[in-house]
């Protein structure tokens, strides 16, 4: 076993970041390559937790936006992040990786229900564990509910992995000579309202003493990196 940087993380993906060339839903390829890089943190001997979104599928918002009610939409939308949690538990699976999905919101025939207790017993019998439906409520969104469960976990560091490789001061897309961080504070993330997490999610982790590791997701072995000391990412903490 190596000497990690971080031993127990928590893995937050965008569910955008599954469709991969695709306008919507899983592409496969994609779900099997964060699976491989999942698979060869847990072989360095970290506990991982992951947490994946919905924005590929389905985004409360816009059920709101349409005038519908917000709360369906809501739940609309964490139906879509255990569609995810599925096809990624099974992708590790079919890689020989032990993974559990466990949801906030109870569906027995699909998976089990998290608790605090079970999902670290999980844990410490070498599982992979995947947080499905958000927090369980509407109007939070995964990166919330991925800081909630960095915490009640007691992860030592909440991955996101992005589009880009760190948190820039504008989209670096857009504006060419945007400033990229290698640290920076939680405090100033949120004073300066930059585009990572949303700020419940920041808040939450600052409370928790949680530095929050922002990757590309799409650099193979950049999550392996960054846990062995090195790699490309900015490391929010104060
Ligand atoms: N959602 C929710 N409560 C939660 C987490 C998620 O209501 O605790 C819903 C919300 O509608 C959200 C959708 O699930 O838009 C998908 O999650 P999110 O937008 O965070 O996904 P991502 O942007 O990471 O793909």
């Amino acid at each position: 076993m190596e000497n990690l940087k971080y031993k127990r993380i928590l893995l937050k993906v965008s569910g955008e970041a599954l469709m991969g060339d695709q306008s919507f839903g899983i592409d496969q390829k994609v779900v099997a390559r964060v699976a491989q890089d999942i698979q060869k943190a847990q072989a360095l001997g970290a506990e991982i937790c992951v947490v994946i979104g919905g924005g590929n599928i389905f985004r409360g918002v816009s059920v709101a936006a349409q005038g519908g009610d917000r709360v369906v939409g809501d739940h609309m939308g964490m139906l879509a992040t255990v569609m995810n949690c599925l096809a990624m538990s099974n992708a590790l699976n079919a890689m020989g990786v032990a993974a559990v999905p466990l949801t906030a919101i109870a569906m027995p025939e699909i998976c089990e229900s998290f608790t605090q207790r079970g999902a670290k017993r999980h844990l410490e019998e070498g599982k992979v564990v995947l947080f499905a439906a958000g927090t369980g409520n509407p109007f939070f969104t995964t990166d919330s509910g991925a800081a909630l469960r960095a915490a009640e976990m007691g992860c030592d560091a909440l991955m996101k992995g992005t589009q880009v490789d760190g948190i820039y001061s504008a989209d670096p897309k857009k504006v060419p000579d945007a400033v990229r961080y290698d640290t920076i504070s939680h405090a100033e993330v949120l004073k300066q309202g930059l585009k990572v997490m949303d700020a419940a999610a920041i808040a939450l982790a600052q409370d928790s003493n949680i530095p929050i590791i922002v990757f590309s997701i799409h650099e193979p072995d950049g999550l392996v990196a960054i846990l062995q000391g090195g790699g490309r990412a900015t490391v929010v903490s104060d």
